[in-house]
């Protein structure tokens, strides 16, 4: 059964989209631990980030990369941490979270934020893209 990122990839169920090229997507995660928390993914469906193919994976970070810079640039946050997790749904992905202290990166604690706000929030992300 495809995995439920391979969903959205396949335009089956709806993201809010920050960023995307051919190989690679990037959209806000349903449950941020912080306002902007974005996901990174690679279209191609594979469950574990560490099993991939050495040049998938570089593409994956360098795609990264790009959109982190737009982070930086579209929110107010000191850092952008990156954190890779994977226990829950079984397709690569890096977890990108706007921070300003440490405790920002506690995936113990989501939000669920407001479909308009999710909305402008992505759109400021993909606007610096
Ligand atoms: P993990 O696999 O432990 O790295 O966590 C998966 C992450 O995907 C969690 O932070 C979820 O909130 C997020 N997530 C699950 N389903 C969706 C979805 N349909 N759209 C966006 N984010 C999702």
């Amino acid at each position: 059964m495809a995995s439920v990122f391979s969903m959205i990839v396949a335009g089956e169920i709806p993201c809010y989209k920050v960023a995307e090229d051919d190989k690679h997507l990037a959209f806000l995660d349903i449950n941020p631990v912080a306002p902007g928390h974005t996901l990174v993914i690679p279209k191609k469906e594979i469950n574990y980030l560490f099993d991939m193919d050495d040049q998938e994976y570089l593409s994956l970070e360098l795609f990264a990369k790009r959109v982190a810079e737009a982070m930086d640039r579209a929110l107010p946050c000191k850092r952008v941490a990156e954190a890779v997790i994977g226990l829950e749904v079984p397709h690569a992905h890096i977890h990108l979270v706007p921070i300003n202290t440490e405790g920002d990166l506690n995936f113990s604690h989501k939000l669920s934020l407001p479909g308009e706000e999710m909305e402008s929030i992505a759109a400021a992300i993909a606007a610096e893209f």
